[in-house]
C-alpha cells in the first residue's frame, strides 16, 4: 500500500484567510510555507487506482499532485469524513465548470450524502451523474476501507475515520474529531500508522477563541494518550496557529517522544508483514 500526502493542514490552510500572524504572512511571500488542507490518495501499489481521502477547497493543485503521483487527476473513488468546508468543498471542482467527472463514485454516511442532495453545488453534481453517492465502505481489489463514527461538531452531518487495508496492513485516516473514543483508541492499536488530528499543539494556542469549544485534543496531550502507540502516528490537520508547522522546540520534543508528523507531497510506503 503507499499513501501520498496531498494536504496537512486544517481546513482554511496556511496561510490562513485573513489572518496577519508572522506564519501567515511568511508562507504569503514564500509559497514553500504554504500548505493545503488534509487529503490523502492511497493505492493497494504502484500502479493501482487510487482512492481519495476528503475533497478540498485546494482540490485544483491536489488533482495536479495526483497526477504527479499516479498518473491520474481524478481519483477512482472519494471517500468523504464531514461535512466541514475543508473536507468536502472540492467536490463542486468535479462538475461540468471544471473537471466535469463522470459517475465518480462519493463513498460517505447517510446523513453526508442527504447533506450533499439537500445542497444546490453538489445536488448539480448528483442530478448530472457527474458524482454518484455510495456507502461508507468500499472494496476494491487489493484495498478495503471502512468507515467509523467519530465524535466531531456535527452542524450538519455526521464524522467518520476511516480504515484502509490492503496486503495485511491497516491505515488511519480521523483528521478531525473532538476526543479520543475507546472505538479509536483500538483502532489506532491495530493499524500500522495513523493520520490524526494535530489541529492545535496546546491549549490556549487560539487568542480570543474558546479553543476548548472547538474539539481538537491538542498535540501535546494526544501524546500521552497515544504513548504506547507513537512510532505509528502522524499528526496531520495542522492549523495556521500550531507551531509544529515550523522547525522549533516543539517538533524536536516531539520527535523526542517518537511520534511523527505528515509532510506534505510525501509518499508513504507500506510494505507487507
Ligand atoms: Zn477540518
Ligand atoms: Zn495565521
Ligand atoms: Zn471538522
Amino acid at each position: 500500500m503507499q499513501v501520498h500526502l496531498l494536504g496537512t493542514a486544517q481546513d482554511g490552510g496556511v496561510p490562513h484567510p485573513g489572518c496577519d500572524c508572522r506564519r501567515c504572512g511568511a508562507a504569503r511571500t514564500d509559497p514553500a510555507l504554504a500548505r493545503m488542507a488534509s487529503c490523502l490518495a492511497v493505492q493497494a501499489a504502484e500502479g493501482a487506482p487510487a482512492v481519495l481521502l476528503d475533497c478540498t477547497p485546494d482540490f485544483p493543485r491536489q488533482s495536479a499532485l495526483l497526477k504527479a503521483r499516479t498518473g491520474s487527476a481524478v481519483p477512482a473513488a472519494i471517500l468523504l469524513t464531514h461535512a466541514h468546508l475543508g473536507h468536502y468543498l472540492g467536490l463542486a471542482f468535479l462538475g461540468r465548470e471544471a473537471l466535469s467527472a463522470k459517475a465518480l463514485p462519493v463513498h460517505c454516511t447517510d446523513a453526508m450524502g442527504a447533506f450533499l442532495q439537500a445542497n444546490k453545488p453538489f445536488r448539480h453534481l448528483l442530478d448530472r451523474g457527474e458524482i454518484v453517492l455510495k456507502e461508507a465502505g468500499l472494496e476494491m481489489p487489493g484495498l478495503k476501507a471502512t468507515s467509523f463514527q467519530v465524535p466531531h461538531r456535527n452542524e450538519d452531518a455526521d464524522t467518520v475515520g476511516w480504515r484502509l487495508e490492503s496486503g495485511g496492513r491497516r491505515v488511519l485516516f480521523i483528521p478531525d474529531f473532538d476526543a479520543y473514543t475507546p472505538r479509536m483508541m483500538e483502532e489506532i492499536a491495530a493499524a500500522d500508522l495513523a493520520f490524526l488530528d494535530g489541529t492545535f499543539w496546546a491549549d490556549g494556542e487560539l487568542k480570543g477563541r474558546d479553543q476548548k469549544s472547538l474539539g481538537h485534543p491538542p498535540v501535546k496531550e494526544a501524546m500521552e494518550i497515544l504513548k504506547d502507540h507513537a512510532a505509528k502516528v502522524r499528526f496531520l490537520h495542522l492549523n495556521h496557529s500550531n507551531p509544529l508547522l515550523e522547525d522549533g522546540p516543539e517538533r524536536a520534543e516531539l520527535r523526542a517522544l517518537g511520534f511523527g508528523l505528515a509532510a506534505e507531497g510525501e509518499t508513504v510506503r507500506i510494505q507487507r508483514p
